[in-house]
């Protein structure tokens, strides 16, 4: 693969997780098989900066993630921010991961939603001096969509070795195949009823039974 440095790349894909679904996981394993990564962490936040606060306790979240990747091998937990008592900033996080991890390619995996309105993230700049982001294709968004364009005339590559090469400060969008699915929907059928077969293929079975056992979404 492209890289002729000794630290080859990782990837983190940061979220709410609220609850985890087959799309993060598709997205995740696209970034692994397709990005040349030694890993893909997944980091669920304690409180999101960018939206209303999720209804699930950071714990179960991020226990929901750990039994959605317990057998997808290359795919881990990165618990950092779960212990913070105030929002999430993921400059702050990646600045933490660069302490640990000083040189080698740094990737951040976003959704094409979260990309259109990235200029809205706290210090996104910073963000691209620490990291490369990697966006993977979402139904209703597009690149042409918010900041989109003026982030991808800037920083926009199509070269993997780009990502490998630098250590930070390029946009890559995937050609991942597109899923229609959201955790807003996933929550929205378990409020209504936690039998539900729509349910089954849009979440691992081992998470609907944890999200069943534990009371979770369902207003009880
Ligand atoms: P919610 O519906 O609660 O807003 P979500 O499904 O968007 O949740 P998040 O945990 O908020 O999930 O998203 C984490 C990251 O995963 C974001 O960058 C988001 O863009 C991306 N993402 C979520 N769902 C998809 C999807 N179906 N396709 C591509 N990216 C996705």
């Amino acid at each position: 693969m492209p890289t002729s440095r000794p630290d080859r790349a990782f990837a983190v894909f940061g979220g709410t997780f609220d609850p985890i679904h087959m799309a993060h996981l598709a997205c995740a394993q696209y970034v692994l098989k397709h990005c040349a990564v030694r890993e893909v962490q997944l980091m669920p936040c304690h409180l999101p900066a960018h939206r209303a606060s999720p209804g699930v306790s950071a714990e179960h979240r991020a226990a929901m993630v750990q039994i959605a990747i317990e057998h997808i091998p290359g795919v881990h937990l990165q618990s950092l921010e779960l212990n913070k008592h105030s929002p999430s900033y993921t400059v702050d996080s990646l600045r933490l991961l660069r302490e640990q991890y000083p040189r080698g390619g740094l990737l951040f995996v976003m959704g094409m939603d979260s990309l259109a309105y990235f200029k809205q993230w706290h210090q996104w700049q910073n963000i691209l001096q620490l990291a490369h982001l990697v966006v993977c294709q979402r139904p209703g968004s597009s690149a042409e969509d918010g900041d989109c364009p003026s982030l991808l005339q800037h920083y926009g590559t199509n070269s993997l070795q780009d990502l490998h090469l630098l250590d930070a400060g390029k946009i890559m969008l995937l050609d991942n195949p597109p899923q229609d699915l959201s955790a807003t929907r996933i929550r929205a059928l378990l409020e209504k009823n936690q039998q539900s077969d729509e349910l089954t293929p849009l979440i691992p079975a081992e998470v609907l039974q944890y999200i069943k056992t534990e009371r979770l979404y369902s207003g009880i």
